[in-house]
């Protein structure tokens, strides 16, 4: 199995490729298709949790190929609990030793989510019920310890603090999760995806 420094020195390669591409109006890079992996047994070099927004393509973003990425999807990249077992099957069974939880710029579900905290439907949230009561505690507290953040500032912020709460849910929620991080096997890190630009920024763990 990659370590996970050099699972995501592939990523940030990949992602850089992609960047440059989308920068310069060149023709996309395309991995490699080797048909002998099509059907092999997977071996996946990280697991990557990220939102289901249609343009937020991980393979695409880190230039992976088939069987390279374990790819979990859904709004908000909320720690939802078949998505977290996901992950575990990923790091139990199949060795990964890298997540990446992925947000991303102009993400809807973090959006309605802060909607909802700013003007609260008296009768609840209209939709997503479930997704913003898991997103809606972490925007709860960044309102309160940064009540000066408005507009776009605090749309970053909010996406930010999504995918730092979704880091944090991992690591303390999950046993298989936590114990592979205590015991040094498993490296759990939030990422930003900047949509417009198509770079990825990697955050450092909150303190
Ligand atoms: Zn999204």
């Amino acid at each position: 199995m990659l370590p996970p420094d050099q699972a995501l020195a592939r990523l940030r390669e990949g992602n850089t490729a992609f960047a440059t591409a989308v920068r310069d109006g060149a023709p996309l890079p395309c991995p490699e298709l080797a048909p002998d992996r099509l059907a092999a047994p997977q071996r996946p070099l990280a697991a990557i949790l990220t939102c289901a927004d249609s343009r937020v393509t991980p393979e695409w973003i880190f230039q992976q190929g088939i069987g390279d990425i374990f790819v979990v999807r859904v709004a908000g990249d909320v720690p939802a609990v078949p998505c977290v077992e996901s992950l575990e099957f990923a790091v139990a069974q199949l060795g990964v030793q890298l997540v990446v939880v992925l947000g991303h710029t102009h993400c809807g579900a973090v959006k309605a989510t802060l909607a909802e905290l700013l003007e609260p439907h008296p009768e609840g949230p209209l939709a997503i019920p479930d997704t913003m009561g898991r997103i809606m505690p972490a925007l709860a507290r960044l309102r309160g310890e940064r009540p000066e953040l408005a507009g776009d500032e605090l749309e970053h912020a909010a996406i930010h603090a999504d995918v730092h709460e979704t880091v944090a849910r991992l690591c303390t929620d999950s046993d298989i999760l936590r114990k592979a991080v205590d015991a040094g096997e498993l490296r759990v890190l939030g990422a930003v995806y900047d949509m417009a630009a198509g770079t990825v920024a990697f955050l450092e763990a909150k303190p």
